[in-house]
This record gives structure tokens, C-alpha cells and sequence, in this order.
């Protein structure tokens, strides 16, 4: 179907349909696949993909009668800064690993359908589980009323040894 496979330079779109018939038929050994992609739903409470906008790059390969998909997401999140509240901005990039079935299991598998896969719905999920979950606008935020409601380093707990805002 000559038109119908979206490539790169062309407007994003919110999906992102990748041929496999070539892989299928055993013409190439892996696709590999790079283009942007308009998230439906871009974000969590307080924290989001700018413009909802990621770049997609991942190598598609035939392993049995699955395809799997390796590459990685890219984009801006932005977010409210937990204590002033502030919009924080930052560099969004999450690895994925993903498996497409004929017959998928809910939850953990990507169907395939006609011999295409979707990549959108695991792109999405990828970009939200990285989003932050507590971002600051800078370690030190005092909060938009230090000395009401006292919410910076000194009101919390010492840092544990290892960070867990990553
Ligand atoms: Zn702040």
C-alpha cells in the first residue's frame, strides 16, 4: 500500500506503524526504525512530555514467530517542581524492550497485526514511566514561602546516602 507507511520529515503522528512484511518473509535480517511520534496521552499528574512529542529509534527483529523491538525514546519532560511549583524542564530518554505477538498477552506482549506493529503504545509507555516522579527547579528550592510553610532541604530529613531522585 504505496503512502500509507509514514517516514521520517513527515508530520508526527500518534501512531507508528512499522511494515514488517520484509522481516516476516525473511527478505532482511532487522528494521530499523526512527521517527517521531505524537503521544495521545502525554503525561501524569505533574509531569508530562513536552508537546507530547518523542523521537522514536529502535531495531525491529524476527525472533521466532514474535518481532522484537530494541531502541529507545526521546524527548523534553516538563514538570512542576514539588515545593515552589515552578516548571522544571529536562532531558526524557528511556530504553525499551518489547516483544510483538500474534496472539498477545495482555500486559506484557504487542500484538501484530497484518504483518505491522504499532510502536506508538509502547513508546507512550516508555516515555511515562520515566517521566520524574519529585523533580526540584534546583536542589535547594526553598518554595514559593520559606518562612510560612518551610519546605526546603532544612525542613526534611537529612539526605539518605544514596539519593533516590536519580
Ligand atoms: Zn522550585
Amino acid at each position: 500500500m504505496p503512502g500509507s507507511d509514514p517516514v521520517g520529515g513527515d508530520p508526527p503522528s500518534s501512531r507508528l506503524i512499522v511494515d514488517c512484511a520484509r522481516l516476516e518473509a525473511g527478505a532482511v535480517d532487522c528494521i530499523e526504525v526512527s521517527r517521531r511520534c505524537l503521544l495521545a496521552d502525554s503525561g501524569v499528574p505533574g509531569a508530562r512530555v513536552l508537546d507530547g512529542l518523542v523521537e522514536v529509534e529502535a531495531t525491529l527483529r524476527k525472533a521466532a514467530a514474535a518481532y522484537l523491538a530494541v531502541g529507545r525514546v526521546r524527548g523534553t519532560w516538563a514538570a512542576e517542581c514539588r515545593r515552589c511549583l515552578e516548571e522544571v524542564r529536562g532531558l526524557l530518554e528511556a530504553p525499551f524492550e518489547e516483544v510483538f505477538e500474534w496472539s498477545p498477552l495482555e500486559g506484557e506482549t504487542w500484538p501484530i497485526r497484518d504483518q505491522r506493529i504499532d510502536l506508538a503504545p509502547a513508546s507512550h509507555q516508555a516515555a511515562v514511566l520515566s517521566l520524574p516522579l519529585a523533580p526540584l527547579c534546583s536542589p535547594g528550592c526553598a518554595g514559593p514561602d520559606p518562612e510560612r510553610f518551610p519546605t526546603g532541604p532544612a525542613a526534611e530529613l537529612p539526605p539518605k546516602a544514596d539519593a533516590a531522585d536519580v
